[in-house]
């Protein structure tokens, strides 16, 4: 699927021994988290008093030369890899965004996309700051100096005043050169963040559970939507300083982290992202069943469907198209020139698997429809019989504001066509889309938990006013406990 680019990717690393280098830890993490955002990665870490940063442009080992690493010695350090969804392309927005205030420094760094920035920015512009870059991650970094500044350099009140101006989504992970890290996640818990244990008062936070099993790290939990995690002295510090007044939406997981973003070896907010692509899969076979020969997964995105759809129908999966790998970043390239030129060295037909077939071409959405035809198009001159198209994601039939790069509404084919006008268009023999009832069964979460704002057009009012400001307090034996003496609203 070529029209839609991850977010980002964030870890985050401590470490209670002095000796432990986290640099190469942070490296790691960083490559497994490589398929949210290829555009520019960095890595920050506190060497000795103050925070030492390496970052370019690239992927990760472009941005980062591995023998680099030895500049960064230090036991606490967090890491980024970009896609940008707010702010252009270029080197001025490489994360981990790094500030000085007299002796105090911090570094931050964040998935997600602030939808007031703008806003924020201007009445910070008029306060006197001045910005380098375009990006949001700027703006969270100027709020964090005005409220630091404001509160006598206490990093807990001024997150939780920073928190109270932002809206939208935001996973982040922030160090400081008094040796503490903090893990944030925005009260609606758009996109992951969960926290693993390297050893005893050390340890792990990652966009992504996948980062814990490549790197035998003990996966402790996720943090909780509006949750403020500290890690000070090897001790974990959370509180749940927010959380949705609004019943009908407590959270605002993205769908489309399980259809499409994590990894499927991910567990995201509690749930297997291979299972729910399983799951998709087969309601896609129930839903949409064709007499066919083959499955075929349109690599790599549609693999595990196809295997579910393979299973629940009986119609045996096949390899038919190969994906170019040394070309892997074609999808997350940020400009549609450079897509069109790599896009035709992709994927390539195995005729053999093809030809004569009645062929379900598998896949996780249609954006645009332009990748969809050209595939439509390899699979019929590969010699296919019948080419018969089924999608794991309902129609995205708006943009998405909170992180996720979909073009604009009039270029989201969905938003202005009928399901038979795009299959003319792609030019298929059947389109079955996976229906949001099916969709939902296969995430298990109750729809009130989920954002699908770009397949309904609902958006989750994510207004200050709309979230209350909770003092929860964690309990010794986990989970938090509600001090609803202490609630007052936001607003
Ligand atoms: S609008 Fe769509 S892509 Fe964006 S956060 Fe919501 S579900 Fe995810």
């Amino acid at each position: 699927m070529d029209e839609v680019k991850e977010a980002c990717g964030v870890v985050g690393v401590y470490s209670l021994s002095r000796d432990f280098n986290v640099a190469h830890l942070l490296y790691d993490g960083l490559l497994i988290l490589q398929h949210r955002g290829q555009e520019s990665a960095g890595i920050s870490v506190l060497t000795g008093k103050s925070i030492r940063s390496i970052k370019g442009m690239g992927g990760v080992d472009e941005a980062i030369p591995e023998e680099s690493l030895a500049k960064l010695f230090g036991n606490i350090g967090i890491g980024h890899t970009r896609y940008s969804t707010a702010g252009s392309s270029n080197e001025a927005n490489i994360q981990p965004y790094t500030i000085d205030i007299g002796d105090t420094q911090f570094a931050l760094a964040f998935n997600g996309n602030i939808t007031n920035h703008l806003e924020l920015k201007k009445n910070l512009i008029r306060r006197g700051h001045t910005f380098t870059s375009d990006a949001d991650t700027e703006v969270i970094a100027h709020l964090m100096i005005s409220y630091l500044l404001e509160s006598d350099l206490n990093y807990n009140k001024a997150i939780e005043r920073t928190m109270e101006l932002l809206e939208g989504a935001y996973s982040l992970v922030l160090i400081n050169n008094s040796g503490q890290l903090y893990a944030i996640r925005d009260p609606l818990g758009f996109r992951p963040l969960s926290i693993g244990e390297l050893d005893k008062g050390s340890y792990v936070i990652s966009s992504e559970t996948v980062v814990f099993d490549i790197l035998e790290i003990n996966y402790l939990r996720d943090i909780q939507p509006g949750e403020i995690l500290l890690i000070n002295n090897g001790r974990l510090e959370p509180r749940r300083v927010f959380e949705s007044s609004n019943s009908a939406q407590p959270t605002a997981h993205c769908m489309f982290e399980y259809v499409y973003f994590a990894r499927p070896d991910s567990i995201v907010n509690g749930i297997s992202v291979h299972d729910v692509r399983m799951k998709l899969g087969m309601n896609l076979a129930k839903f949409h069943p064709v007499e066919a020969d083959v499955v075929v997964p349109i690599p790599d995105s549609g693999r595990v469907a196809a295997i579910g759809y393979s299973q629940q129908s009986g119609i045996p999966l096949v390899e038919g198209l190969i994906r170019n790998r040394s070309i892997w970043r074609t999808f997350i390239l940020p400009y549609p020139e450079l897509r069109e030129r790599y896009v035709k060295l992709k994927i390539n037909p195995v005729k053999e698997a093809i030809k004569g077939k009645r062929v379900v071409l598998i896949d996780d959405s249609i954006v645009r429809s332009t990748t969809s035809r050209r595939i439509v198009n390899i699979v019929r001159k590969a010699g296919a019989k019948e080419v018969h198209f089924r999608v794991s994601c309902p129609p995205i039939i708006s943009p998405c504001y909170m992180g996720i790069d979909f073009p604009r509404k009039e270029e989201l084919v969905a938003a202005n066509k009928s399901v038979e006008e795009i299959k003319e268009e792609i030019g298929v023999d059947s389109l079955g889309y996976q229906p949001l009832e099916g969709l939902i069964e296969a995430i298990g979460l109750d729809r009130s938990r989920l954002c699908m704002a770009c397949l309904t057009g609902f958006y989750p009012n994510m207004k200050a006013k709309n979230i209350k400001q909770k003092k929860l307090i964690h309990k010794e034996n986990g989970g938090f406990i509600d001090e609803s003496s202490l609630n007052r609203s936001r607003c």
